[in-house]
């Protein structure tokens, strides 16, 4: 029924998690988690190494399954109603989950079809000019350096303008030009209402765009605030307090 369908998606949070947990034999990665988001909310997680940061947003984005706990996207059960969920998701990744024996406008327009968006062709030029690589367009992927290729799986994470945004580490391998260019991007989504998670050490990065920010130590959120006036010296300080001796 895609009236109700609709309806469920309108007036449920972006994420829910209560209790989300995901263990890897003997570690627990995700401990417990509970996270709401509303819609507009930008979150950036911090924490050390081995936090569990990763496996967070591979749980958010549905990549993993979680051992404990429930998650819902949209008021959306992963498990139940995957599609619903795929298609208001957009996950930038370690992996840039490209095909290198693509070139860059096939691969976009490969990812346009797979979400039905409409006009494919025109929609992956669009993204190949927000990214910068409309030169580049017709090169096969395998050639690219690893910031040419962070800029398309920015454009292909984007490419069905997803509801839910969810960025791990984007910034790695940008140069100064792509991460004016990849700040601009998530102003603009922000300004559209949409969802933003993203993972970072930066903690320049996640404060000058965030609208909370989670710090993360041993599979736990240990500490939450708003990023409000918060200034970078205040969350060091915070970060520095909260994480101590290490994950
Ligand atoms: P980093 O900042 O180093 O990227 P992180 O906070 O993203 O770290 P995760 O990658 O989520 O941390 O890892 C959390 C814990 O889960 C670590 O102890 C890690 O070794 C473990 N882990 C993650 N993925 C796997 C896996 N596929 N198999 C086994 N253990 C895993």
């Amino acid at each position: 029924m895609p009236g109700a369908e609709s309806t469920t998606a309108r007036c449920s949070p972006p994420v829910a998690a209560r209790g989300l947990t995901r263990r890897y034999g003997p570690i627990r990665a995700v401990d417990g988690v509970d996270l709401q988001l509303e819609r507009g909310e930008f979150l950036t997680v911090f924490g050390p190494n081995g936090a569990g940061k990763t496996t967070l947003l591979k749980t958010l984005a549905c990549l993993v399954k979680p051992n404990a706990g429930t998650l819902t996207i949209f008021g959306f059960d992963p498990r139940r109603s995957f599609d619903q969920v795929k298609r208001r998701l957009g996950l930038i990744a370690h992996t840039g989950l490209l095909y290198g024996g693509l070139s860059a406008r096939d691969n976009l327009l490969f990812f346009a079809r797979l979400y039905d968006v409409g006009d494919p062709g025109r929609r992956a030029d669009e993204m190949l000019e927000e990214v910068g690589l409309t030169e580049r367009a017709d090169d096969l992927v395998r050639t690219f350096s690893r910031g040419m290729q962070q800029r398309l799986s920015i454009g292909r994470a984007l490419i069905h303008d997803p509801d839910l945004v969810l960025l791990d580490e984007p910034y790695t391998g940008l140069d100064q030009h792509a991460s004016r260019m990849l700040r601009g991007l998530l102003e603009q989504i922000r300004g559209k209402g949409r969802t933003l998670v993203m993972v970072t050490h930066h903690l320049e990065e996640g404060l000058e765009v965030s609208t909370r920010l989670a710090i993360m130590t041993r599979g736990r959120i240990a500490w939450e605030a708003g990023a409000g006036s918060l200034s970078r010296a205040a969350l060091e300080k915070f970060y520095l307090e909260v994480v101590g001796g290490g994950a």
